[in-house]
């Protein structure tokens, strides 16, 4: 199949390409470079069957060959690169949400939109499953990317609903693995770097906030059957062992051998106080579920870290 991937240089795009290229697909891949790990083009520049288009979503993409699937996942996506450029993430959701439905539809192909389980805010349902409707401030810091990851889902809902595209939406809850920037600013890379450093590993608040990490490797798994199914309803995937996050402070600490200290810092505003995915649909619908345990996962990752980042 010839599938377009929006956000193909960033931590999930990467690894989807290699999941859909080792499947014999052949992938035009669209990025603006705004954020990912900079290696992440080169390594796929080496890609026989990958063009690159350097490309921003919310301006109007022409393409002459046909496509059959769309997998569009262009956002910014961690707290800290969103905070930076508010306007652009606000629109890369809504604007280049609806340029991918459009070239959706003009080459009638399927398209799967990365939502987010931010879209569920600062939940009073837990774990969350996808018929709850969340609990989300439009004014908060982090409304420039829930909200409009909300109305994104809603352009795809619009369309799949008079049947103009044929759609899949995926809220992916936290994932992490190798590839993922070193200025990422998400708590995983952080305290990977902050250990093997043994500079202070930063904890915001008390830690006792929780999450659910998903092993990369998993999370492109799910997105690749959902595409493949029939179900064109949200499917939570993520991982439901949950962690506080001094409690996965202290596993990285440890699977580092570190001596870094742990320095507790304020928490941001709007910062969720727990996450984790009830994923029985997506059990149910895609016959998937994560495989890979948090242990695994983090040791998988600090070696690509250590490999990858020069140590002072
Ligand atoms: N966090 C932390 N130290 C860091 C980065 C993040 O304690 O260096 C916390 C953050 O406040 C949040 C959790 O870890 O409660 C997960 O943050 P992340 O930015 O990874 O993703 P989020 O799930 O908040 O989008």
């Amino acid at each position: 199949m010839n599938i377009l991937v929006s956000g193909c240089c960033g931590h999930i795009g990467c690894h989807l390409c290699a999941l859909l290229l080792s499947k014999g697909n052949s992938i035009i891949g669209i990025d603006n470079l705004s954020t990912g790990h900079p290696e992440n083009k080169t390594l796929l520049l080496e890609q026989l069957n990958l063009r690159f288009i350097e490309h921003d979503i919310c301006q109007t993409l022409s393409i002459d060959e046909h496509i059959d699937q769309i997998y569009h996942l262009a956002s910014r996506a961690s707290p800290r690169h969103y905070y930076e450029a508010p306007l652009e993430t606000a629109m890369a959701n809504s604007i280049g949400t609806l340029k991918m439905l459009e070239l959706a539809k003009e080459k009638n192909a399927r398209i799967l939109f990365a939502s987010t389980s931010e879209i569920y805010g600062n939940p009073e349902m837990h774990p969350q499953n996808e018929s709850y409707i969340g609990a989300v401030s439009p004014v908060g810091m982090r409304s420039c990317y829930s909200e409009s990851k909300r109305f994104g889902e809603t352009l795809m809902t619009i369309y799949s609903r008079s049947a103009v595209a044929d759609t899949r939406i995926a809220r992916l809850f936290n994932t992490y693995g190798p590839n993922m920037a070193f200025n990422d600013g998400r708590v995983i890379p952080n305290l990977i770097i902050n250990s093997l450093n043994n500079e202070s590993i930063t904890v915001h608040g008390k830690g006792m906030q929780t999450r659910s990490f998903c092993y990369v490797s998993d999370t492109v798994r799910g997105l690749y059957k959902l595409m493949e199914s029939d179900y064109n309803k949200p499917v939570n995937i993520g991982n439901s062992q949950e962690i506080r996050i001094l409690e996965l402070a202290n596993i990285i600490k440890k699977l580092c051998d570190s001596d870094a200290a742990i320095e507790f810092m304020e928490r941001f505003e709007d910062d969720p106080d727990k996450r984790c995915p009830d994923i029985s649909i997506a059990e149910k619908y895609l016959g998937w579920k994560p495989k890979v345990g948090l242990e695994e996962g983090l040791r998988l990752t600090i070696s690509w870290f250590k490999e990858n980042m020069m140590i002072p």
